[in-house]
């Protein structure tokens, strides 16, 4: 049959389809309902439904009245001013007038309650037992899931997994007693005569909290273990298990946990998997997997969805400058069904086919190509979700004779999330039951070709493309540099492979480099592995006051030259520098890995980091290069520009070794000063790199010069040498401070008054208000917490908590907390390796003493013996504002917990250091995230995420207080610190005759 053939029989079959369900709607799109007006309402208008949805989603969390009150007042508004579907559909029923708040909470309450209920089949057990039976009565089969909240520790992956066991037991006892759902012939035990009654679906990222492709292997092992234990009671059931698909970060561990079961039970026919349609993946997914099962001689399962995730995948791979890993034309994920679906029934043989979609085109495709085919009925079903599309299912019912419902269930919280989820699908301008229920659209277009729906939009797509847009001098716009995409194979290879050869390079020495030439001193100190202290990873030269002298000299020497470079053409350096770093991003990492113990990760945001600075400067100075002209009275010129100051020195902190140091460094090279770089002493052969960068790139001698040294033997020497007129400081608040003061005074021989430039550290807080998402929260605390071992100016070391929450989320985080591990950073499976050294290990660990006699210890981990820099990472309750821990800055995993009593507090706590670094706040509350804008005095305040990896351009960083002098690095004003502004005003008027210019404010 061709195509056009075969796409008449699948419109005509749709066609048929929708006039036997003329008329019916499904109870999601029926106004006569609450919830048929809610998501009418919703559809009507966008800021209802985010209100409305974000609404649904917090309620879980509002367990008292004033609560409940609150938030409708907040999300709502006042009563007068409430949608119809809220204030009416109350009024109606006589709630509203004196009863007031309490009324509507118990009208919301009852209503919201009654939504979820629709797509959730139970809230325990019995109860979904119970109705799994009554559809079983209709004539629908089931495939039941846990809901879970997000599983944040072992505890909880028990929980999820025990769940699932004990469901099982539950079906035990009960299945045999069902009747067989009728079929022709076949076993009549099963279903249909083929299919097993009982057959549950796992959400696999349930059962391991730290699922993550950077630790592949580790994730696929622990969450095969527990999937064995669940697949071993459904096979002593003769049941069917499915393994969900989930977001696309998970997608090939998955996979891979799918393989290796089937492999470990060969034998057994009813295991499956999901594939999503609308991964642009899928379609070497799909014959990869076909070919594997013939390879190996497995009969597979595959149920096709289209995918839950679209809005998530497209804003997650934006973000991080990920290729969007979904297709974009809502048609094209359509047409990949159908190619897919095609696949898999030519593969009948092998593989069984579950068709899980609601859209009525895609369903006749399949019935259709099944007939094609010759494809038996025991080889493919249907599926619809529970709760959705009931003229759907009963049409399925009617001309397929099978369909399954998949039937979530379990307690409201989690409950919530899925009813959000299933409220956007259906909401969707693109969705099928929307378009088809609610918009009455034309059936002939619902039901035309995709492919032929796909070339057509891909076309309109493509006139439409504008042209490329250009940034500061012709350069492309600046973007962040792509983040490390670990579901990327290759990306994950690179670390180990790289680390290996960095490996063979490690013990060289490295010279100073001074005024375009390599330098080498008899004092050398070693940079060594804190993981590893036996490893040496390179020997330093130090240098020390005669070279520092010398640097600064040749810095003096070069910069008339560099100041009147051409601005464009000192940006092309910082450009090209870029380049290069680019090219060498893998192994710019490995060595950060090596000297200063960031996971991979971390070593590569490093990196990229380091890559938008020069980048982002290049760019940012080009458009402040150009005098501006100010006033237009005529006959008068103004021109303001910007001149370098002079000689910089820079002095840069080792917790980001590349981006911190390339940070300063460009921005005093772009703005035309001439460097010398003091990198820390921890780090330096990480300096060195930038040597390498701007050597390569021909940066002009004398522009950059690399003074690693003592700080007690150069430091001072620097700091105060009256050739210097600009300091860019990273560090410690004491040697901040410290700068400043001896940089105040004036040596003979000084011309300029100098300008510091200081960025120093922080003791950052996060608010968890009482109606937190803690599925959010307490991973983000945990990793701004620990990450890189606490080691971050950014990083939290103080979180507040809400004392309605308190005990919910400190039993989480220590939870989660326990479920890490502490080891080498070459280990993806290492949450957390050794600090930067054996000074800050005592240091840390007094800390952590001092804690434990102010507060309490919630959690302390093991930590390897093995020589490494390792320090346990610690969580301390009981902590007050007064307390040093509360008050000092760390550097390193110590979190300290504080209980505050209202939101209030929590902020006065949370501003009560003399730092301002940064900051973060997790709530749902309209108005608490209005009053942390205004009264969380931070330089960088994060609502409802992480509050570490500021990025250049998008969150550029700097606090005030005793953080900081208030500058932003990576923002637009950062560049002003490395200039002087000048001023020319020009008299054009001679002997009264002035040329007029286009701006002048001329004569009318
Ligand atoms: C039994 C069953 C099990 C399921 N299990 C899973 C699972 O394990 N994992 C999972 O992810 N989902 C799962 N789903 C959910 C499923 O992904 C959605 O219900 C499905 O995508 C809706 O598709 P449709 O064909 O019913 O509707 P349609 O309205 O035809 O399609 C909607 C879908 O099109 C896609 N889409 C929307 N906009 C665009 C766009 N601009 N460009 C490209 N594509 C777009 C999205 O995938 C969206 O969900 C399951 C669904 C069922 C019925």
């Amino acid at each position: 049959m061709n195509n056009s053939e075969l796409n008449n029989r699948v419109v005509a079959r749709g066609k048929e389809f929708f006039s036997t369900i003329s008329g019916e709607k499904p109870s999601l799109f029926n106004k006569g309902a609450w919830m048929g007006k809610v998501m009418d309402w919703s559809m009507k208008n966008e800021t209802f439904k985010i209100q409305m949805f974000r609404f649904v989603d917090v309620f879980p969390s509002l367990t008292t009245g004033k609560l409940l009150t609150d938030h409708i007042r907040e999300y709502f508004g006042e009563e007068k001013d409430m949608p119809p579907v809220l204030s009416t559909g109350a009024k109606v029923a006589g709630m509203l007038g004196s009863f007031g708040g309490a009324v509507l909470n118990k009208f919301l309450t009852t209503n919201i309650q009654e939504m979820a209920r629709q797509f959730i089949v139970g809230e325990n057990t019995k109860e979904a037992i119970k109705n799994m039976e009554r559809l079983r009565k209709d004539g629908f089969a089931f495939v039941v899931d846990v809901l879970g909240e997000a599983t944040l520790s072992e505890k909880e992956a028990d929980i999820y997994m025990n769940t699932y066991l004990e469901l099982l037991d539950s079906l035990k006892k009960e299945y045999k007693d069902w009747k067989p759902l009728p079929g022709r012939g076949g076993d009549g035990s099963l279903d249909w005569g083929h299919a097993p009654k009982v057959n549950v679906a796992v959400k696999p990222t349930a059962l391991f909290c730290l699922a993550n492709p950077q630790d592949f292997e580790g994730s696929v092992v622990a969450i095969l273990e527990r999937v064995r234990k669940i697949a071993e009671k459904v096979m002593d059931l003769n049941g069917f298990l499915c393994i969900d698909m989930e977001s696309y970060r998970h997608k090939d561990i998955i996979i891979e946990v799918y393989k290796r079961l089937k492999l470990e039970y060969p034998a057994y026919p009813h295991f499956g998997l999901v594939l999503q349609a609308y991964l642009v993946d899928t379609d070497k997914d799909l014959p990869e997997l076909l070919s594997w099962a013939r390879e190996k001689k497995v009969q597979i399962s595959l149920r096709l969805v289209k995918g839950a995730y679209w809005d998530y995948e497209t804003v997650k791979a934006k973000q991080n400058d990920w290729k969007v890993p979904v297709w974009t034309i809502k048609a094209e994920s359509d047409a990949a069904y159908e190619r897919q679906a095609r696949m898999i029934l030519e593969n009948s043989d092998i593989c069984h086919f579950a068709c899980a979609s609601h859209n009525i085109r895609t369903i006749s495709a399949v019935m259709e190509m099944a007939k094609e085919l010759n494809v038996p009925d025991e080889r493919y079903e249907f599926q619809v979700l529970y709760g959705m599309a009931e003229p759907v299912r009963k049409g399925i019912l009617k001309v397929a004779g099978r369909i399954r419902l998949y039937c979530p269930y379990g307690d409201m919280v989690p409950g919530m999330g899925y009813l959000v989820r299933r409220l956007l699908e259906n909401t969707a301008n693109e969705s099928f039951l929307r378009q088809s229920f609610a918009e009455d659209a034309q059936i002939e277009r619902l039901l035309e070709d995709p492919a032929l729906t796909a070339e057509r939009e891909r076309a309109a797509r493509a006139a439409k493309q504008k042209a490329e847009a250009k940034g500061p001098g012709n350069l492309p716009p600046f973007n962040n540099e792509a983040m490390v995409d670990f579901t990327r194979a290759d990306h994950r290879a690179a670390f180990p492979e790289t680390i290996a050869e960095v490996r063979k390079q490690l013990g060289k020495t490295y010279p100073l480099f001074i005024n375009g030439k390599e330098v080498k001193t008899g004092d050398t100190i070693p940079s060594v592995n804190p993981n590893k202290p036996s490893e040496t990873v390179g020997i330093v030269c130090q240098a020390g006051t005669k070279e520092v002298g010398d640097a600064i000299a040749a810095a003096k020497g070069a910069f008339p030259a560099w100041r009147d470079t051409d601005i464009k053409v000192r940006a092309e350096y910082l450009v090209k520098a870029a380049a290069v770093a680019r090219r060498r991003i893998f192994e710019l990492s490995a060595w950060q890995v090596l000297e200063i113990g960031k996971q991979w990760d971390q070593a590569y945001a490093d990196v990229c980091e380091a890559i938008d600075f020069l980048e982002y400067y290049a760019r940012e100075m080009i458009t402040l290069g150009s005098p501006k002209r100010i006033g237009h009275a005529p006959g008068e010129l103004n021109h303001y520009f910007y001149e370098p100051k002079g000689v910089a020195a820079v002095i840069s902190p080792w917790n980001f070794p590349l981006a911190i140091s390339m940070g300063m460094v460009s921005a005093a090279i772009v703005a035309g000063n001439c460097v010398v770089f003091k990198p820390s002493g921890l780090t330096s052969v990480i300096g060195y790199h930038i040597v390498e960068l701007f050597r390569e790139v021909g940066l002009p001698e004398g522009v950059f010069n690399y003074t690693p040294g003592r700080g007690s033997v150069m430091g001072d020497y620097l700091v105060d040498s009256p050739d210097i007129s600009l300091i860019a400081f990273t560090g410690s608040m004491e040697v901040g401070l410290r700068i400043i003061e001896r940089a105040a005074k004036v040596y003979p021989g000084q011309e300029n008054v100098k300008k510091i430039v200081c960025e120093m550290g922080g003791k950052n807080a996060i608010i968890i208000d009482d109606d937190a998402d803690l599925d959010e929260a307490v991973p983000h605390v945990l990793y701004s917490a620990f990450g890189f071992q606490g080691q971050k100016c950014s990083a939290c070391s103080r979180v507040i908590v809400l004392d309605a929450v308190y005990d919910k989320f400190v039993e989480r985080l220590v939870s989660m907390a326990q479920a890490t591990l502490v080891g080498s950073s070459e280990d993806p499976a290492h949450y957390m390796g050794a600090v930067a050294d054996d000074k800050a290990m005592k240091t840390i660990k007094e800390y952590a003493e001092i804690g434990k006699k102010e507060g309490h210890v919630l959690y302390e981990s093991k930590v390897p013996s093995d020589g490494g820099y390792y320090v346990p990472m610690t969580i301390i309750g009981g902590i007050k504002p007064e307390h040093r821990i509360a008050q000092e800055e760390i550097f390193g995993p110590v979190l300290a917990v504080m209980r505050a009593k209202d939101f209030d507090q929590a902020i006065a706590w949370a501003n009560s250091t003399k730092f301002a670094l940064t900051g973060g706040v997790f709530s749902r509350s309209p108005e608490h995230l209005a009053q942390a804008r205004k009264e969380f005095r931070v330089g960088n305040l994060y609502l409802n995420r992480n509050n570490t990896g500021a990025l250049v351009g998008r969150q550029p960083f700097g606090g005030s207080k005793m953080s900081g002098v208030g500058t932003k690095a990576g923002g637009h004003d950062y560049l002003l610190h490395f200039m002087d502004p000048r001023v020319v005003t020009e008299n054009t008027m001679r002997r009264g005759f002035a040329p007029v210019e286009e701006d002048d404010d001329w004569v009318a």
